[in-house]
């Protein structure tokens, strides 16, 4: 067994997923360091208030203050025009910037480097770096996002997906006040983000198999042609100017298949990323990255629930993947004016036709399931319900299904 103490791990990748993973590993008392490259996407995302109070349960203070207010988010769909709530935004290359900030705050070292491969032992860890640097740890946490190595049939994909994004300034006063848009329109959809000081963020995601054409100019003309001519942004597009280069991402949703292997455990995108339409992928990478502290603990720590803990972490990834994935296509349903298109037609199908939600939430039994107990994750006895099909342990800290037999014993009027 590993003295916790001496296990060093090594996480790879300094996004959100990377961070958070880093910074509950070492509150556990191991000794870890972020080895990554810094990359400088310069793209605006949105994140709902659950991201926002799961960074500032954390207290990562530097991170806090790159987050917007809330700001107000319209919808423009299937030719509906909606105010829909409110979302946070960051400009991913401060954000990201913050976050090493924060790590350097929890006293974690990092190491600017490129990865060029990892090589996994059933004892040890090696990873060597394009500047010949290698390092030798006991455990590595992949979190090297989209970048993260695929094989063949390693990840179950969903419709290939590109997202050409441009920014634009603009130093028109009526433009000072912040919102978000998302359109609908025939060939995908587009979301706009005003941050209210002079940066406008355009987003547009296509098939990856749509004419767009190849090469940044084209790229570049696609998206500035389609921006200026949406008649829903006529009170922004003539007062912006485009801004630096456009950036093609991939956005196809895809899930790890094998998210954990001997001594080497995926968080973040490198273990599952939805489709930028939900606006969950950081909230996806931190809901593994909070819970990914404890299974390694328990592989290194109590082997003997070593498959226990891998399947937790599984079950946990695959069920929030496919759950974003369903409310994304219930989403692409309710656009009913290209039916016949491809995207609209791939999308609304993907990826499979399972309801989202239950209407009710229904009672289906208790069984022995993997939890989080302490610091390992050890098997309960949870509370097994339609809508929390992986089970529930405690409620307001007593054990679930006492709770559920003191409720049916009060129904039942029985003492
Ligand atoms: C088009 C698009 C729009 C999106 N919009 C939103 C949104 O609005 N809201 C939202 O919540 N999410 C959004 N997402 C998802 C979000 O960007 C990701 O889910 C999130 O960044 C994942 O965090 P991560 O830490 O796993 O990976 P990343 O943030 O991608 O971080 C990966 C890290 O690994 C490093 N790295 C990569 N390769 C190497 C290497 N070889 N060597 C060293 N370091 C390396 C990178 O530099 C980086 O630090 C969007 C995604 C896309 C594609």
């Amino acid at each position: 067994m590993i003295n916790q103490s001496q296990s060093e791990i090594a996480v790879l990748g300094c996004g959100p997923a990377g961070i958070v993973t880093a910074i509950g590993l070492a509150k556990m008392g191991y000794k870890v360091c972020v080895i990554a490259n810094i990359r400088a996407h310069n793209v605006t995302e949105g994140l709902s208030e659950r991201v926002f109070q799961a960074l500032s349960t954390l207290g990562l203070q530097h991170t806090l203050k790159e987050i917007s207010s809330p700001i107000p988010r319209s919808v423009s769909w299937n030719g509906i025009h909606s105010a829909a709530n409110t979302e946070r935004l960051i400009r991913r290359v401060s954000f990201d910037s913050a976050l090493l900030k924060d790590l350097a705050a929890a006293n974690i070292p990092f190491y600017p480097e490129t990865i060029t491969t990892v090589a996994t032992h059933p004892t040890a860890c090696l990873i060597s770096c394009k500047s010949g640097k290698t390092f030798r740890t006991d455990f590595v946490v992949e979190a090297r996002g989209r970048a993260a190595p695929l094989s063949k049939d390693s990840h179950i994909r969903g419709v290939d997906s590109l997202s050409i994004c441009q920014n634009w300034q603009t130093s028109n006063t009526q433009l000072m006040s912040p919102q978000a848009i998302a359109i609908s329109i025939e060939s995908g959809w587009l979301w706009l983000a005003n941050n209210g000081q002079g940066n406008i963020f355009t987003q547009v995601s296509v098939s990856a198999k749509s004419n767009t054409g190849s090469g940044k100019e084209k790229l570049s003309t696609f998206i500035n042609q389609l921006v200026l001519s949406r008649p829903e942004l006529d009170h922004i597009t003539p007062f912006i100017e485009p801004e630096g280069k456009v950036l093609a991402r991939s956005s196809t949703p895809l899930f790890n298949k094998y998210p954990i292997k001997d001594r080497y455990l995926c968080v973040g995108d490198a273990a599952m990323s939805g489709d930028p339409l939900s606006g969950s992928g950081i909230f996806l990478s931190l809901s593994a990255a909070f819970i990914a502290p404890v299974v390694i603990n328990t592989i290194l720590n109590k082997p003997e629930n070593k498959a226990l803990a891998e399947k937790f972490y599984f079950d946990r990834l695959q069920h929030l993947f496919y759950r974003f994935a369903r409310v994304g296509r219930d989403f692409y349903q309710m656009e009913s004016r290209w039916p016949e298109h491809p995207f609209w037609q791939e999308r609304r199908a993907w990826p499979d036709q399972i309801l989202a939600h239950q209407e009710k939430d229904r009672l289906v039994g208790s069984a022995q399931r993997p939890v989080v107990n302490g610091s390992f994750i050890d098997k309960k006895e949870v509370v097994i319900t339609t809508e929390q099909p992986l089970g529930i342990w405690k409620i307001n800290n007593k054990n679930a299904v006492d709770v559920l037999s003191e409720q049916l014993k009060k129904l039942n009027n029985i003492d």
